[in-house]
């Protein structure tokens, strides 16, 4: 397999795309913000004109875009990959959305001869830079091996979920449970310091029993708690994935009273103009409402 499409260069298609093309194969881009594609292009890429265009040659089209109506959009609107593709062509969706709208994509594709994978990914767009993500997979098991190739170049951790769709219902749940992990460890920040704690202290805690997780003990010293809110991982983002666990969850008449509230907490920080902040922001939110700053010492405050 030489040639590769790939479409939503954005904070990590871009980087994805980037080791693509570094790894030798020979790439088409296709972006709706022309922007999107110019270091690509210039370092070598094919620019095409729509989705559909960028997939008539490919072998491979990859897709990376924000939400579930964006990818149904390049899968199958009136320019989508659909009416471009070939038989036999396989079509792997990155995006991170619901597995409802993966399998109806799914099952378009597949009329058309299509092999599709979901395979959206965790961490971060540095590691999406280092080809360190971690790879969600769904789909047939023979598809999957004809891309490990393709993927070896994009991740260091590879987990086959089972059919098309279970890479983003995994992906859903992972979310939903790392953001609840998340708003509950900025709250606890916030009460541990009105209560004469420091963030050390309970980051000793914390770390030593059953509260330990990778939002407090991670997240938080690296972004919120070093008074760093660049992202990392946007709110706006985050709130998005829980939006969509929830739809899943609702789909399958489960109960999400826990997520609900971390989804209102979540909207709220987005409102606040933390959107495009790191999710570890929500911490701000909680400071500003309790009067109090939550920092570690090695960052002066
Ligand atoms: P982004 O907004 O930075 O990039 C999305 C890109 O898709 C943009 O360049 C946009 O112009 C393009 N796009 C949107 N609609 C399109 C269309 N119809 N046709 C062609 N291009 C289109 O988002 P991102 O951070 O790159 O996230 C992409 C996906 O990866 C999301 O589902 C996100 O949840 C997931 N994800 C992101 C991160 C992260 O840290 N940023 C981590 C893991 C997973």
């Amino acid at each position: 397999m030489k040639s590769i499409a790939f479409i939503g260069l954005g904070a990590m298609g871009k980087p994805i795309a980037e080791r693509l093309l570094h790894g030798g194969y020979d790439l088409t881009v296709f972006d709706v913000h022309r922007d999107a594609m110019a270091s690509l292009l210039a370092a070598g890429a094919r620019e095409a004109t729509s989705p559909k265009n960028a997939a008539v040659h490919a072998q491979a089209v990859f897709t990376m875009v924000p939400d579930a109506p964006d990818a149904e959009e390049v899968a199958l609107g009136p320019d989508g990959v659909l009416h471009g593709i070939r038989a036999g062509t396989y079509y792997v969706d990155m995006s991170t959305i619901d597995p409802i709208t993966t399998r109806r994509i799914g099952a378009r594709l597949a009329a058309a001869g299509v092999k599709m994978i979901d395979c959206p990914v965790g961490r971060t767009t540095r590691h999406a830079r280092e080809g360190k993500l971690v790879l969600m997979m769904g789909g047939e098991s023979a598809d999957i091996d004809a891309m490990m190739p393709i993927f070896g170049l994009l991740g260091d951790t590879f987990i086959r979920c089972g059919p098309l769709g279970n890479g983003t219902a995994a992906k859903c749940v992972n979310n939903y449970v790392a953001m609840a992990c998340n708003a509950i460890s900025a709250e606890a920040f916030v009460i541990g310091t009105k209560a004469g704690l420091t963030p050390e202290h309970m980051l000793d805690v914390f770390g030593s029993t059953m509260a330990s997780n990778a939002q407090a003990l991670q997240v938080y010293p690296q972004f919120a708690l070093s008074g760093n809110t660049e992202p990392g991982f946007m709110m706006a983002l985050g709130h998005k994935d829980l939006r969509l666990a929830i739809g899943l969850a609702r789909s399958y008449d489960c109960a999400v009273p826990v997520g609900q509230a971390t989804l209102e907490v979540m909207a709220q920080g987005v409102e606040a103009g933390l959107g495009r902040k790191d999710c570890s922001s929500l911490l701000l939110m909680h400071e500003r409402a309790a009067g109090t700053t939550v920092r570690l010492k090695a960052t002066g405050s």
